[in-house]
């Protein structure tokens, strides 16, 4: 039996998002791996395939973690003038956390805001009813 239970506020969408929730129910799972998405949800049997966040997640973490990299690298070579392998041995672990560690949350982030806004690619020769 399938549940019918939906989310109907924003913060709700959102907050379903950040957990890779589904985004209809907010109680099954979004992905299989690590970013591939299940075919459907197994708890409310909504499908997958309307999801399509393309280039967004990592964009967003892109400009984030280049902020957060270039900002701390920039401090601690004008504080502490350290030598190159310091920045190597600090800055490519925090390039792979900022990167990888928010990278299945803002995928799962922007699959819920498309499926609470309805968003999806424009159609040539459709009206909407
Ligand atoms: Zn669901």
């Amino acid at each position: 039996m399938t549940e019918r239970k939906t989310i109907a506020t924003l913060p709700g969408a959102i907050a379903a998002g950040l957990m890779c929730a589904c985004p209809r129910c907010g109680r099954g799972k979004l992905f299989e791996g690590f970013l591939s998405l299940r075919p459907r949800c197994d708890v409310c049997g909504l499908d997958y395939g309307f999801a399509d966040s393309g280039d967004g997640p990592p964009v967003f973490i892109m400009f984030l973690a280049g902020f957060i990299v270039v900002f701390a690298a920039l401090v601690t070579e004008v504080l502490y003038q350290p030598p190159l392998w310091v920045h190597a041995a600090l800055w490519l672990p925090l390039i792979l956390l900022v990167t990888l560690g928010p990278l299945r949350p803002m995928k799962g982030l922007l699959i819920a805001l498309q499926y609470h806004h309805r968003a999806a690619e424009g159609r040539v020769g459709q009206r909407e009813p």
